[in-house]
C-alpha cells in the first residue's frame, strides 16, 4: 500500500517550498488511497526553533494537507517526533555495529580539522573513507583491546557508516531516472554523534522503514543523500522504498534557487503564513496575511512542478487529487511567477459569494450596500482585503483632477454638457442605473451631445479619476445627492 510522509525539521518556518513537497505527497497518498504521515525531524537540536512545529500544523491546516498519521493525529508508529526515538536509532545503530557494516570513531574535532588542514595544504580535500579510515582512531584501524578500553572509558565516540571502497549505487528515481554513483565519492558518514544523537541520514531511513515508507518525495536537494540512503538501506538488509525528487523552485527571473533566506521576493512572501522570528523579532510575510486564499495558494503551488497535461488551470484540491500523478512533475525547475499567483488569487476571490466577501471584509456596511460594492469592483480587485479602502476611495470627495483628460477633454462644449447634466439629473425619478444611464442618454441626444464625448469627463468630475468601476452603477451607489454636489463642485 501507497504510504508517504511529510518529514519536514523545525528549523524556522516552513518554506513555500516545503509546502509543496507536503502537497504533493498528500496528493498521491489520497489519489492511490495511499497513508500521509507528518513526521517531525528534530534531531538536530542546534537548529531547533521554538514555535516552528506548531508553524507547520497551522500551515498545512489552512491549506486542508490534513495527514492521515503522525505528529498532531497519532498512529501506529508512535512517536512521531524524532527526538522521541533515541533509543530507536540507537539500537539500529547497534545492530550495524554488531553486522560490520559501521563502526566506532574516536577521532576528536581537533583531530579532524588538522587532518582536513593537511589534505588541503596538499591541494586535496580530506576524506574520512575506506583509504583514509585506516590511519585514524576508530575501532576498524584500532587494535581490538584499545578499542575495548576506550569505550569502557567513556571516550566520546560517534558511529561511522563502512562505505564500500569499490561499489556503483543506482537507483531508479521516479522524477529522474537511473541515478549512478560511486561509493568512492561518498564518505563513512557519521549515523550517531557523540551527544547520542542520529544525524538526519540514519534516523531518516530507519524511521521510513520502520513507518514502512513506499514512496519518498522531497525536493531536489536531497538528492546528493539518496546513494548514501540506498547504502544504509543495503547495510541493514532492507528494500529501499522508491524515490522521487521534486524539481528546484527557482526565483521569479529564473536566476538561482528560491531559498529560506529569500524571506522577501520584492515584497511577494515565500512562507505561507506570517512568521515573527522568536529571536529578532523580525517578520516575514505569509500568504494568508497578504490576502491569498488558500484554495489559490494550493492551486499554484501544484503547478510549480507538475501539469495536468491539458489547458485546464483552476484546481481544487478534489480535482487536484483526481488529476496527480508522479509521471507528470517535471525534472526542469519551477520558476516562482508572482503574477500567476495573483491570478490564482482572483479567480477564487471570483468563486467566493459576493454575499461573504462583503460580511468578511466591509463589516461596517449594510449587507446589501456591502454586495454591491463588492459586485463593482471584485474585477479590479487581487486581494479580499483591497475591498474596503476601494470602498473608502470611492467614497471620498475628489481633492484633484486626472489632468490628462482634462487637458484633453475639457471646452466649452463638454462644459456645457456637464452643466446639462447638472439640470438633468434632479429629474430622474428613478435613482438605478438602468434608468439613470436612459434618462442621460436620451437628454443628451436632444441636445445633440454624443455621450460618448462626455462622459470620461463626467467620470473625472466625480471621481478625480480617468478611470474606475461602471460608472452609471457608481452614480447609483453615490446616491444623487453626492452625485450633483460633485459635479458642482467640479464646475465651481
Ligand atoms: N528533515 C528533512 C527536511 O527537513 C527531510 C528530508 C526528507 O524528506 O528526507 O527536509
Amino acid at each position: 500500500s501507497v504510504r508517504v510522509r511529510f518529514a519536514p525539521s523545525p528549523t524556522g518556518p516552513l518554506h513555500i517550498g516545503g509546502v509543496r513537497t507536503a502537497l504533493y505527497n498528500f496528493l498521491l497518498a489520497r489519489k492511490l488511497g495511499g497513508t500521509f504521515i507528518l513526521r517531525i525531524e528534530d534531531t538536530d537540536q542546534a537548529r531547533f526553533v521554538p514555535g516552528a512545529e506548531d508553524y507547520i500544523l497551522e500551515s498545512l491546516a489552512w491549506l486542508g494537507i490534513s495527514p492521515d498519521e503522525g505528529i498532531g493525529i497519532g498512529g501506529p508508529h508512535e512517536p512521531y517526533r524524532q527526538s522521541e526515538r533515541k533509543e530507536i536509532y540507537k539500537s539500529y545503530a547497534q545492530k550495524l555495529i554488531e553486522s560490520g557494516k559501521a563502526y566506532y570513531a574516536f577521532d576528536t574535532s581537533e583531530e579532524l580539522d588538522a587532518m582536513r588542514a593537511l589534505f588541503e595544504s596538499k591541494g586535496s580535500a580530506f576524506q574520512y573513507n575506506a583509504v583514509t579510515r585506516v590511519k585514524l582512531r576508530n575501532s576498524l584501524a584500532l587494535p581490538k583491546k584499545e578499542v575495548e578500553q576506550l569505550l569502557a572509558n567513556n571516550t566520546p565516540y560517534v558511529i561511522r557508516l563502512k562505505v564500500p571502497a569499490k561499489g556503483e549505487i543506482r537507483f531508479q528515481d521516479v522524477i529522474r531516472d537511473w541515478v549512478h554513483v560511486h561509493t568512492s565519492s561518498i564518505d563513512d558518514k557519521v549515523l550517531m554523534k557523540s551527544d547520542g544523537m542520529p544525524t538526519y541520514h540514519l534516523a531518516n531511513v530507519v524511521d521510513d522503514h520502520i513507518m514502512q515508507i513506499s514512496h519518498v518525495i522531497r525536493g531536489e536537494e536531497w538528492l546528493p543523500s539518496a546513494p548514501l540512503h540506498i547504502l544504509l538501506y543495503q547495510a541493514f538488509g532492507w528494500t529501499p522504498p522508491q524515490f522521487a525528487h521534486l524539481p528546484l523552485l527557482l526565483k521569479p527571473e529564473g536566476n538561482g534557487k528560491l531559498s529560506k533566506r529569500d524571506a522577501d521576493l520584492g515584497g511577494f512572501p515565500v512562507f505561507p503564513l506570517e512568521w515573527k522570528d522568536p529571536q529578532t523579532g523580525a517578520i516575514s510575510k505569509g500568504f494568508k496575511q497578504e490576502g491569498y486564499l488558500p484554495e489559490a495558494t494550493v492551486n499554484f503551488l501544484a503547478f510549480l512542478g507538475w501539469n495536468p497535461g491539458t489547458e485546464q488551470e483552476l484546481f481544487s484540491l478534489k480535482d487536484l487529487i483526481e488529476a496527480f500523478s508522479l509521471e507528470r512533475i517535471n525534472k526542469a525547475g519551477a520558476k516562482f511567477d508572482v503574477k500567476k499567483a495573483q491570478w490564482f488569487n482572483q479567480q477564487y476571490l471570483k468563486q467566493h459569494g459576493a454575499k461573504e466577501l462583503a460580511a468578511t471584509y466591509l463589516p461596517s456596511l449594510e449587507a446589501e450596500k456591502g454586495e454591491a460594492y463588492v459586485h463593482l469592483f471584485l474585477d479590479r480587485i487581487t486581494f479580499p482585503q483591497d475591498l474596503l479602502s476601494m470602498v473608502e476611495d470611492f467614497l471620498a470627495i475628489p481633492d484633484s483632477y486626472d489632468a490628462d483628460v482634462l487637458a484633453s477633454k475639457w471646452n466649452s462644449e463638454t462644459k456645457r454638457a456637464l452643466e446639462l447634466l447638472l439640470e438633468i439629473l434632479p429629474s430622474c425619478t428613478s435613482w438605478h442605473a438602468d434608468d439613470i444611464k436612459q434618462t442621460i442618454q436620451q437628454r443628451l441626444e436632444t441636445a445633440g451631445i454624443k455621450m460618448g464625448k462626455v462622459m470620461q469627463l463626467f467620470r473625472v468630475a466625480l471621481s478625480g479619476k480617468g478611470a474606475g468601476p461602471d460608472l452609471m452603477i457608481s452614480l447609483e451607489l453615490w446616491g444623487k445627492d453626492q452625485v450633483l454636489a460633485r459635479l458642482r463642485q467640479a464646475l465651481d
